[in-house]
């Protein structure tokens, strides 16, 4: 009887070890691929646009100018204090 049990439990351990083996090693290779994605390009000059406009953070009163935003879209608020800056100033 006791022999049975064993027989039996043996090889259910090896394979819920080999489960638990594949299961990180598919964690482990997950995270080095996200590593390993080349770094993205850097934005084409012709499709920047001059842009003037200056944020101010609600929180702590820091503001900041932006110069430069992509072409085709309005840029968004910059975070500050963990908040949207607010526009204070827009001038094109
Ligand atoms: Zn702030």
């Amino acid at each position: 009887m006791l022999l049975t049990i064993g027989a039996i439990w043996l090889p259910l351990r090896v394979l819920i070890a080999l489960v638990i083996f594949f299961a990180l090693y598919l964690f482990a290779a997950k995270i080095v691929r996200a590593f390993l994605r080349p770094m993205p390009e850097d934005p084409d000059p012709e499709k920047v646009r001059v842009v003037s406009e200056r944020f101010r953070c609600s929180i702590c009163g820091a503001e900041v100018t932006m110069t430069a935003a992509p072409e085709g879209f309005d840029p968004e608020a910059p975070r500050h204090c963990r908040e949207d800056m607010l526009l204070v100033v827009e001038a094109e």
